[in-house]
């Protein structure tokens, strides 16, 4: 079994939503590629150059077939970030866009949201974000499948929707969406990075026609990911975004980030092997940890979705904890890693857009704190990571009731 993150005199972790612990074997199998294997996979005149290519030949075979796509269908990238930006400005930038509107959802994280402001800005695209489903809904945070069926026109260019959302774990219904999508001839784009190797993925049954991956999200180093771009009539047109040496297809200049590429394909291994029995053991650690909290506290609310594997992810939890304030509850607890949000929109001090969305109110969001629990977190980090919050919310609760 591999250690618990409590051993290391850190804080307890339970912000696997930002990012993870690379897992030792991953460590592992990256390791050759800087210390032998080195060589650059662009190098066609020596082993050096035929080895780093064969390594990343293996690993896009292996994260191709882990979401039922072809290895030529998949581009590497440093990450989500840039998967996001080359999907929708690639598309809005191409000459032979067909439409100058683009729908999204206000859900979304700010990698899809920011490049879709910029392109209103620089371009005068239309961007609809469409509305989820709210508090008191069966689902807060789902989007209806119909708001995208009502919402696409002649003039629309692209459709992007994420599949996981990194707040309150939401899935979406991209199935559905896809369909609507590809019966109307509308590019799809997918944010999958939250999904990736906790819930089983098939971009051919989900319809979509790109969908972006992060490495670090699922126990794989920072700085590596990839953007599945559908091969198929008629081809998906692109504008590449980093011009350079003609690597992956053209579509991302740049020396392959070979080592990266090697542990993302392990990562992406190591989780799919492991989904069935991690996903039931994150679930009931992710269901004690809310029962503790709901059974000691008074005015413990879920954000989001119920605690459902087709509606949520398993590692996530958000609640708010009424009469406290986030900031102030996360401060108190050294002991614990967490969140009030996405920790990527962590510099920008604005409540939650995304628990504003579900229409919370601006209180109940400044007393939400997210969970992401994650591979090596275990039982008894749960009951610690509850005794520290329950006691924490306790405190600053009498501390505003003396004020
Ligand atoms: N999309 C989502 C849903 C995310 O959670 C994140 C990371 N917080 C990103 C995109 C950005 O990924 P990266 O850090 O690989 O750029």
């Amino acid at each position: 079994m591999l250690a618990s993150t409590m051993s290391n005199g850190l804080p307890l972790y339970l912000d696997n939503h930002s990012t993870t612990r690379v897992d030792p074997r991953v460590v592992a199998a990256m390791l050759p590629m800087l210390t032998e294997n080195y060589g650059n996979a662009g190098s066609v005149s020596h082993p050096y150059g035929w080895e780093a290519a064969e390594a990343v030949n293996r690993s896009r075979e292996t994260i191709a077939a882990a979401i039922q796509a072809k290895p030529r269908e998949i581009v590497f990238t440093s990450g989500a970030t840039e998967s996001n930006n080359l999907a929708i400005r690639g598309i809005a930038e191409h000459p032979r866009r067909q439409g100058d509107q683009i729908l999204s959802v206000a859900t979304e994280h700010k990698a899809v949201l920011d490049p879709l402001a910029r392109l209103q800005r620089r371009l005068g695209l239309e961007i609809r974000l469409l509305p989820v489903a709210g508090v008191g809904s069966d689902c807060p945070g789902r989007l209806d499948p119909q708001q995208v069926a009502d919402a696409i026109t002649d003039r629309t260019a692209l459709v992007s929707v994420m599949l996981a959302n990194n707040e309150i774990g939401v899935i979406q219904p991209l199935a559905e969406i896809g369909a609507i999508c590809r019966e109307r001839g509308v590019p799809l784009h997918c944010d999958a990075t939250q999904a990736l190797g906790k819930i089983p993925i098939d971009a051919r049954t989900l319809n979509v026609d790109l969908m972006s991956f992060s490495a670090h999200k699922l126990y794989g180093p920072k700085g590596v990911g990839c953007l599945y771009i559908r091969r198929g009539a008629p081809r998906l047109r692109l504008e590449p975004q980093i011009d350079g040496g003609g690597q992956e297809q053209n579509y991302r200049s740049g020396t392959l980030n070979t080592a990266g590429i090697v542990g993302f394909a392990k990562a992406v291994e190591l989780c799919l092997a492991e989904m069935p029995t991690e996903s039931v053991r994150l679930r009931g650690l992710r269901d004690r940890l809310f029962e503790r909290l709901e059974t000691r506290l008074d005015r413990v609310v879920l954000n989001g979705p119920p605690l459902t594997p087709e509606l949520r992810l398993d590692n996530n939890l958000n609640c708010s904890f009424a009469l406290v304030d986030g900031e102030a509850l996360m401060m108190s607890m050294g002991e614990l890693a967490v969140s009030s949000g996405s920790a990527c929109t962590s510099t920008n001090p604005e409540p939650s857009h995304v628990l504003r969305a579900i229409g919370l109110s601006d209180d109940a969001t400044r007393s939400s704190l997210r969970f992401g629990l994650g591979r090596f977190n275990t039982e008894q980090e749960i009951d610690r990571a509850s005794d520290l919050i329950v006691e924490s919310v306790a405190r600053l609760r009498k501390m505003s009731s003396m004020a």
